[in-house]
């Protein structure tokens, strides 16, 4: 059960609003084929890359302020 609205609602990375939740502070976008896991503690985004056989690749990371929220 998920409490808080999830942070992202589209990707910081290319912008596309079909960014998927996945649970928790796990999203994925549609359009990058990125796993997006966001550190709400770290103020940043973890980018993630998903082979075919689903294992994630880490492949940088975002502010979270550019995910739409306010740096603290
Ligand atoms: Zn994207």
């Amino acid at each position: 059960m998920d409490r808080e609205r999830p942070p992202i609602r589209s990707c910081p990375q290319c912008g596309s609003r079909r960014v998927g939740h996945l649970g928790g502070y796990h999203f994925f976008c549609g359009d990058c084929c990125q796993e997006l896991q966001v550190r709400p503690s770290q103020g940043r985004i973890d980018v993630f890359d998903i082979d075919e056989e689903g294992n994630l690749t880490a492949v940088g990371s975002l502010r979270l302020s550019r995910a739409g929220r306010p740096a603290p």
